[in-house]
């Protein structure tokens, strides 16, 4: 079941690269397995597919000691200065980067270790009061900023598109992050690269490919609907 699943996004990747004259290899796929058992993320695995994504630290770290040790995990969801420490120098990449006091902590925790860790800025592309990420408007203030930081490194940017029933409603939002990254590249800031642009959800991944996205993190798609116990809420 999750093989064909995987399969059926695969194929839509591809099209949609294919739409838009790009390379397969030029976007990663993020299995996001957040609330999902081992068996499940086992199976994937099984595929070749190597990329995981969750959101939250706690079970981030369960979920890496069980299982094997050549998964690159990508830290997805809010991410708070005190939890930092736990994933720093384990995860391969820091999708939500959303304050200098954030990259700040990451910075201290990975000079410790002796390691550079590659982070994106998150950005509320859309504005919207409920989702974290710096605004636009200030975000290249915010990339300059965390540049300064020796031990970091920043890759990209990371947006959170509106929940929508019609994907063709955010292709705007994608276009503009895509520009804001061209934007930021054209600074040639010192330390800081625009290589990674990782956006697309279930409901929008082949939209935000067909904008530049670089990585969609694909978890309902992949893994079915997710059901939150109470505690989780
Ligand atoms: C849960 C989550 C996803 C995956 O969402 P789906 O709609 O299930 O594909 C992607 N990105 C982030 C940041 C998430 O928290």
């Amino acid at each position: 079941m999750l093989k064909e699943n995987l399969r059926t996004v695969e194929e839509k990747i591809e099209a949609a690269c294919k739409r838009a004259g790009r390379s397969r290899d030029e976007v990663t796929l993020i299995a996001v397995s957040k609330t999902k058992p081992l068996e499940m993320l086992q199976e994937i695995y099984d595929t070749g597919t190597r990329h995981f994504g969750e959101n939250k630290v706690q079970e981030l770290c369960d979920k890496m000691e069980q299982m094997p040790s050549d998964i690159q995990w990508h830290m997805i969801g809010h991410l708070q200065r005190n939890k930092v420490k736990y994933i720093v120098g384990k995860v391969a990449l820091i999708h939500s980067v959303d304050t200098y006091r954030l990259a700040e902590e990451i910075n201290i925790q990975a000079k410790k270790r002796n390691i550079t860790v590659p982070i994106l800025v998150e950005v509320n592309i859309a504005g919207e009061e409920s989702k974290f990420g710096i605004s636009a408007e200030d975000a290249i203030l915010l990339v300059e900023d965390i540049s300064r930081l020796e031990n970091v490194q920043i890759k990209g940017l990371m947006t959170i598109a509106p929940y929508v029933a019609d994907p063709e409603e955010n292709r705007l939002y994608f276009r503009r992050i895509k520009q804001l990254s061209v934007d930021i590249t054209n600074k040639n800031i010192d330390n800081v690269s625009m290589e990674i642009l990782s956006m697309g959800m279930t409901g929008d991944y082949e939209v935000a490919i067909e904008e530049g996205a670089t990585m969609v993190r694909v978890g309902t798609g992949i893994f079915g609907e997710r059901i939150y116990k109470k505690s989780n809420v």
